[in-house]
């Protein structure tokens, strides 16, 4: 039986074959631990009626994973140079489509309609490309899909932002846009040892799991996120500071803090300080002023 591809002697076998090096521009880790494997496959909770979404197959090494557990497997891969390698690795895998595209121009909808129509429930599952790790996940937040989990292997410093809670040094639009649809957990920590090349940082392994409601109530999404953006713009300066030129006129200082007060948050805090709670209290608040 031919051993995992992500076995170091067969991943340095199919580079070598092929001729291939790592394109540090699109990303390239190459991951060699099976059972690192084995955790991101085990998290997405994958079963014969199910399908799994893959970004970034590289050599397949995930895929493969994901293909051993789930019914269907698509996985979008942008370097054209990797798809005879795919053709190859993944032969024993009926299941596995391969896409060629660039997962942040792909119609993720329409891609669900054609590869998992029949399917019970989706996941995401990818060791991702880092130079574009908050975009993909923006896109598939955004997407609206209902994916069941996303667990994906990204920077450890990114996850630790996403989990992050008030109050903290990481704590950030990024984890109020991530939380407010969905729990997070870490799965794994990853040293940078199990890559082929090695990265320069620590990674780790977070599964996203979309609430059934967003965490806090808001009438309008999108201003919801542009008080928070603001709230966070410059970090060393006051709430007040941040929000005043953008949702209320330089002058009227005193007419903001009078509505942060009447929302029982002192003007002197600072954007990292807000719960989500918070966050929603304001938003509703400065909203009513705009209208
Ligand atoms: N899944 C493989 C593994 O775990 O060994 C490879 C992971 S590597 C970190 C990231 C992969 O994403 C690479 O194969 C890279 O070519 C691909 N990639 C980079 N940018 C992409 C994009 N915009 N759309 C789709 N795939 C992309």
């Amino acid at each position: 039986m031919a051993q995992d591809i992500a076995a170091p002697s067969r991943t340095h076998g199919i580079l070598k074959k092929y001729g291939l090096s790592a394109k540090k521009s699109l990303g390239q880790n190459f991951l060699t631990d099976l059972n690192i494997l084995r955790k991101i496959a085990e998290a997405a909770e994958l079963g014969p009626e199910d399908g799994a979404l893959e970004i970034g197959p590289g050599l397949g090494a995930l895929t493969e994973h994901l293909a051993r557990k789930a019914g269907r497997v698509a996985a979008v891969e942008l370097d054209d140079r990797l798809l005879p390698v795919l053709r190859e690795t993944l032969a024993p895998y009926p299941q596995v489509r391969v896409i060629h595209g660039d997962v942040l121009k792909l119609d993720l909808a329409r891609l669900w309609e054609e590869c998992f129509a029949d399917c019970h429930s989706v996941s995401v599952a990818a060791n991702l490309p880092y130079y574009i790790t908050t975009p993909i996940l923006m896109k598939l937040i955004e997407s609206g899909l209902p994916f069941r989990h996303i667990v994906v292997m990204i920077q450890k410093e990114v996850a630790d932002r996403i989990a992050a809670r008030p109050g903290s040094k990481d704590y950030g639009s990024l984890s109020v846009a991530i939380q407010f649809y969905c729990e997070t957990e870490t799965v794994t920590r990853v040293p940078p040892s199990v890559f082929v090349p090695q990265p320069n940082v620590e990674s780790a392994v977070i599964r996203l799991t979309r609430r059934a409601e967003p965490a806090v109530r808001v009438s309008d999404e999108a201003w919801f996120f542009r008080v928070v953006q603001a709230s966070f713009a410059q970090r060393r300066k006051t709430l007040a500071n941040n929000l005043l030129g953008v949702f209320m006129p330089k002058g009227e200082r005193a007419r903001l803090e009078a509505l942060l007060a009447e929302v029982g948050i002192a003007p002197g805090r600072r954007g990292e300080t807000l719960s989500m709670d918070e966050f929603a209290r304001l938003s509703e608040r400065l909203k009513a002023e705009a209208e």
